[in-house]
Parts: C-alpha cells; structure tokens; sequence
C-alpha cells in the first residue's frame, strides 16, 4: 500500500526510484541506477542492486519488475477490502507492477531476516516498460552476473509461468484524400475518412488465430463539417508469437489500406514499427525448470502457458538472456477496478523465495 501510494507514470519515476533504492540498501543490497533514463527522456534510470549470496555454487539469477504505471495513476489511496487491495475507483490500484515489488522487497526482508542461505541474487526495477519496454530495451546486461531472470509482471494464479509471449508490430496509416468545400464543390474532394471507414470494413480484426490478435485502436481526421477530409490516420498493431504469421497479417493489412486509397484515387502511407519481439522457452530450459521445481516445492501446481501480451521477458530473451514472466495475481490491470487479493501478494514473496532456494541448490533437475 506504501509503494502504491507513490506516483509513478512513466517518465516520472524520481520518488519511486528514491523510495526503492532506499529501500534496497536498508535490506543491504548494493545499488546503482543506470543511464537508460537520459536514453528514453526520464527521470531516473533502470534501478540494479545486487544482494551478496554466501553460496558459491548457487546459479546466479535476476528478478525484475517495472516501477512505472498506467494512468490515471495519480493521487491513488489504496484500500484494504477484506481479503484484496482495491483502489478508490478512481484510478487504477498499480498492482501491476508494484505487486511485483512489494513481493520482492518482503522476499529480500524473508531472506536477510532468516539468513537464508543462497547465492547471488541481482533485482532490476525497471523504467517505462508501459509505454514500449523502454528501460529493459536500454539495460546493459554485460554489468549483471545472472544468466537468467524472473519477470514479476504477470496476472494469474501464482504458479502460471509465461514461457511464451508474442512478438508486437505497431501500424500508423496515413489516408490522404483531397480537401474541397463541401457545399459547393463536393466532387473536387476525395474523402479521406470515407476511405477509411472502407479500409475498417475490409479488415478482419481482433483474435485471428490462437497465437494471432490485430487491432486499430485510434482513428483521427477531419477538420469541419463543411470540409470533405483530407486526412485520416488510424493506428494499431498485430501481434502473434509466430513470426511468419506476423508479417503476413501485418502486410495483409498494408494491402488492404493501400489498394483501398487506390479504389479512391487517393494515397496512403504505411509506417509499420516492430514495438518487441516473442519468445518461446521449453518446458527443459533451465529457467524453466527453476520456476516449475520453485513452485511444487512450495506445493503450488505450477503450469506453463502462452501470454497474449509483452512485458520486459520479451526484451530480455531477445537479448540472449533467458527470461520467464510469473504471475503474480494482479486482476483487471489498466482498469479502476484493478486489484490484488493478499494471499497471492503472500504467495508471491513465497514463491520468490523457493526460486532462491532452488537457484542455491546449483542442480535444477
Ligand atoms: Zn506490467
């Protein structure tokens, strides 16, 4: 509730940052904030603290979670409702992701209170992971022992491992007609918003196949009611966690905005940006395997399963850098119904602990 009460909208992260690292070197953990905040025009950087092990053959591993927030993400009062944390119902509650770091932090306190015994383990808190990975995308992972990390950043059970997520095109479409005034000369124009509402209709949109979902999210144009528009933008993505699948859909779409303008005799232009890209582990990557023997250690049943969404894991395996996203039990995120039951927050700091455990063992067979 303390970390939640925190503003953190991306971009503006300085007090959580402040509050975390303060935080991290009261649990003895030796902390630097990296240069990806300059990098993506943000206040503070990506947070890296490393808590010292006392197990040398443990296998070195990381855990993160995001500081930033969605919006509206200012002012919230946390409120603690029976057996969950609910926010006013004016904004959003910021479990996702500062569930992820209330688990950690109690993990840490868990660890260094019982001298648990364990080897090194490194936390990063990341930056603007809401609006496009941004902080994970500028983290240098040359400076980090571990060979593998532990995403916190995903609804669920705990104990539902995300060991696949998709790879995300983001579209912009610019429709150009041609302006003319309505009333008095309508046939010199070219309605740019006519042609999109053609190009919308031809579009198959939403869950294309089970590992395929397309969206057009902002439409924008038009001037005046007595102007026939000269430009519309619509904008969306494709994503899917098959690469092949991904650029057919995206190009099919290009296609459809394209030969469209042309039926009218106008232009489009077509900005297609690769926003992140997917991954697949199998159920014998050692990361994998950690999180599985983790959580039936700790008598959860855990179970592998596919996202439809992006989070830092995708930067991360795409670095070369084995990564899963946990669950963590955040419900109804980027919505003012947003909660998180308490169990789950419990279960979560549980749960990193065993993985800590499990890393200090050294064999994760
Ligand atoms: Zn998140």
């Amino acid at each position: 509730m303390e970390v939640v009460k925190i503003d953190s909208i991306s971009r503006d992260r300085k007090n959580i940052a402040e509050f975390l690292i303060h935080n991290l070197e009261d649990l003895g953990l030796k902390v630097r904030v990296d240069n990806a905040g300059e990098k993506v025009n943000s206040n503070s950087g990506n947070i890296i603290a490393r808590f010292r092990g006392n197990i040398k053959q443990a296998t070195p591993i990381m855990f993160s979670a995001h500081m930033d927030t969605v919006v509206p993400g200012k002012n919230i009062l946390p409120i603690c409702e029976r057996d969950r944390i609910v926010s006013s119902g004016k904004t959003i509650l910021g479990a996702d992701d500062k569930a992820g770091i209330a688990a950690l932090l109690e993990a840490l306190q868990i660890i260094k209170e019982n001298l648990v015994p364990c080897g090194d383990v490194e936390i990063v808190f990341s930056i603007c992971e809401e609006i496009g990975l941004l902080g994970a995308k500028n983290l240098d992972l040359s400076s980090l022992n571990a060979q593998m990390a532990f995403v916190l950043d995903s609804g669920g059970q705990v104990g539902e491992i995300v060991n696949a997520a998709p790879s995300q095109n983001s579209l912009k479409f610019n429709i150009y007609g041609k302006a003319a005034h309505a009333g008095s000369k309508p046939e010199e124009g070219i309605n740019a918003i006519q042609i999109a509402g053609f190009a919308l209709s031809r579009m198959e949109l939403g869950r294309i196949d089970e590992e395929t979902t397309a969206n057009i999210g902002i439409i924008s144009g038009g001037k005046a009611t007595n102007i026939v528009p000269d430009e519309v933008i619509l904008e969306g993505e494709v994503r899917s966690r098959n690469e092949e699948k991904l650029e057919k859909y995206t190009g099919k779409l290009k296609q459809i905005v394209e030969e469209t303008a042309q039926e009218f005799k106008a232009k489009a232009e077509v900005k297609i940006n690769r926003e992140y890209s997917c991954y697949n582990l199998s159920a014998d990557c050692q990361v994998v395997k950690m999180a599985v023997k983790a959580a039936m250690d700790m008598g959860l049943e855990p179970k592998l399963r596919p996202s439809g969404g992006g989070s830092d894991a995708n930067v991360l395996n795409k670095k070369g850098f084995p990564s899963v996203d946990l669950a963590v039990g955040m419900t109804n995120v980027h919505t003012v119904d947003e909660y998180i039951l308490i169990d789950d927050l419990k279960k979560t700091a549980e749960y990193i602990v065993s993985i800590i455990k499990t890393a200090a063992s050294g064999k994760n067979e």
